[in-house]
């Protein structure tokens, strides 16, 4: 630990309050980061699967649209429940 302080470009006091800011930080960084991951699958799961093609689409049609599967639909044609809702 020592070693790796003294490694880091601060001085050693500097360092050891970065270290602990770091730490203390830990929980909501930890929170964003899930946060970011859970929105981003949510935007993937907005987009349709074209069967035709085998891609997804980001379909402008949403619940109008016939010709594609949504993630509800997909989900149930491989019989698998939806853990994340
Ligand atoms: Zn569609």
């Amino acid at each position: 630990m020592e070693q790796f302080v003294k490694g880091l470009p601060y001085p050693y006091e500097e360092a050891c309050k970065e270290i602990v800011r770091r730490r203390n930080s830990y929980e909501s960084a930890d929170k964003l980061v899930r946060h970011a991951i859970h929105a981003a699958l949510q935007l993937l799961r907005t987009y349709h699967f074209d069967q035709q093609n085998g891609i997804l689409v980001n379909c402008k049609k949403r619940s109008e649209c016939s010709i594609h599967l949504t993630w509800k639909q997909y989900q149930s044609k491989l019989g698998v429940e939806d853990t994340d809702n």
